[in-house]
């Protein structure tokens, strides 16, 4: 399940459909959302093709780790303010009741001064 031919975050990640990049490497592709919530709202998406955390095992907890150790350095580069006053609100959704509509695991990242639209 390294890449799925149907799914827009697999070619978002390649590169095939346009996005504003927040960062890249290895393993790890960050753009911002197209619909924001908040004045800062990214996702951060593994390479690789995951379908939700339902399919996530222990041999993915490091690759699970980076991402969260990346949301708030990179919530930070993209403006958002400081802890405690500011902060980010990071987000997972897991199949259909949990709220998932792109199935390519992600983690929203939002942050910036309230209100926002939503969350
Ligand atoms: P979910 O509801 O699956 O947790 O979140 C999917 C998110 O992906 C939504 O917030 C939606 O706005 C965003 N999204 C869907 N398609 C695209 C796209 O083509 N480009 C970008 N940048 N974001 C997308
Ligand atoms: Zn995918």
């Amino acid at each position: 399940m390294s890449h799925s031919d149907n799914c827009i975050f697999c070619k978002i990640a390649a590169g095939a459909i346009p996005s504003r990049k927040v960062y890249e490497d290895d393993e790890l592709f960050a753009f911002h959302d197209i619909h924001p919530w908040a004045p800062v709202h990214f996702l951060i998406i593994p390479k690789m093709h995951i379908p939700s955390m339902a399919q996530v095992g222990p041999e993915l907890a490091a690759l699970l780790g980076r991402m969260m150790v990346m949301a708030p350095q990179l919530a930070m580069e993209q403006g958002c303010n400081a802890y405690p006053e500011g902060g980010i609100r990071i987000l997972t959704t897991t199949g259909a009741e949990g709220g998932q509509e792109v199935h390519h695991l992600h983690v929203h990242v939002m942050g910036g001064p309230r209100p926002w639209l939503k969350g």
